[in-house]
């Protein structure tokens, strides 16, 4: 049994006194940590504040990206060791705003992925075709060439610690949500992907969350899809209401 994964994405939203105000509504919530993992993952300036607000709540804290050198003379970036050191335990890689706006690569999503499992954090590879790439019936082999990319060089025990989001670009921030079939669709693709390169053991343990406008009102259908294992949410992260509803669903 695969436990499901709940991780809000924060994006570029929330001040520090905001970011608390938030942490602090979802820490007051009671959640089975048996059944479902809750992770959130606010802007680097809010991580260790809210790390702060988390003690003694079982939500875990991760980060939105990361840069795959350990120091030095990279102004602007924050490596993986500093993530640790600010409380996260999970990082989010190859998100599709930074594919699309920050010129990110497979490649950059490999050396990430790299940097983050040998500082012992947990990744969360994101992965999922355009609009037009549906369209033209590419969505297999767009997904397949993400994961290949980011996967490339890593052992079975390596990629067994990930966490693979598919999020269809044309979903995400526009309301308009895969339907369950279409998930499950890709889900099953991308473990029978994972099962090839890496065998029954890392197929079967690994969680394929969704996101892509997931909602209160739409996560209980897609999360009963067989390989879906949890959601990446972002908009409706962004509220403890509309978020924890998400966790809440069965
Ligand atoms: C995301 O950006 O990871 C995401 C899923 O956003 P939203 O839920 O707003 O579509």
């Amino acid at each position: 049994m695969r436990k499901k994964i709940i991780a809000g994405n924060w994006k570029m939203n929330k001040t520090v006194g905001e970011a608390v105000e938030l942490a602090r509504e979802l820490a007051a919530k009671d959640f089975d940590s048996g059944r479902v993992q809750v992770v959130i993952c606010p802007p680097f300036t809010d991580l260790t504040a809210v790390q702060e607000t988390l003690q003694g709540s079982r939500i875990e804290l991760g980060a939105q990206d990361l840069y795959w050198e350990k120091s030095g003379a990279f102004t602007g970036q924050i490596s993986a060791d500093m993530l640790v050191s600010a409380g996260c335990a999970y990082v989010i890689i190859g998100h599709s705003e930074r594919r699309q706006y920050f010129s990110e690569t497979d490649e950059t999503v490999n050396l990430k992925l790299v940097a983050a499992l040998q500082a012992g954090l947990n990744p969360i590879v994101c992965v999922g075709e355009m609009l037009d790439e549906r369209q033209n019936d590419e969505t297999e082999s767009v997904v397949e060439r993400q994961i290949r990319g980011a996967f490339a060089g890593l052992t079975a025990e390596q990629a067994q610690k990930a966490v693979i989001a598919y999020e269809p670009v044309w979903a995400i921030g526009t309301g308009q949500v895969a339907t369950p079939d279409q998930a499950q669709e890709v889900h099953g693709f991308i473990r029978a992907l994972i099962r090839e390169i890496y065998g029954d053991a890392v197929a079967d343990s690994m969680r394929i969350q969704y996101g892509g406008s997931m909602k209160a009102n739409n996560a209980s259908e897609l999360l009963r899809q067989p390989d879906v294992d949890g959601g990446l949410i972002g908009g409706a992260s962004l509220d403890a209401e509309s978020f924890w509803a998400i966790v809440k669903a069965e």
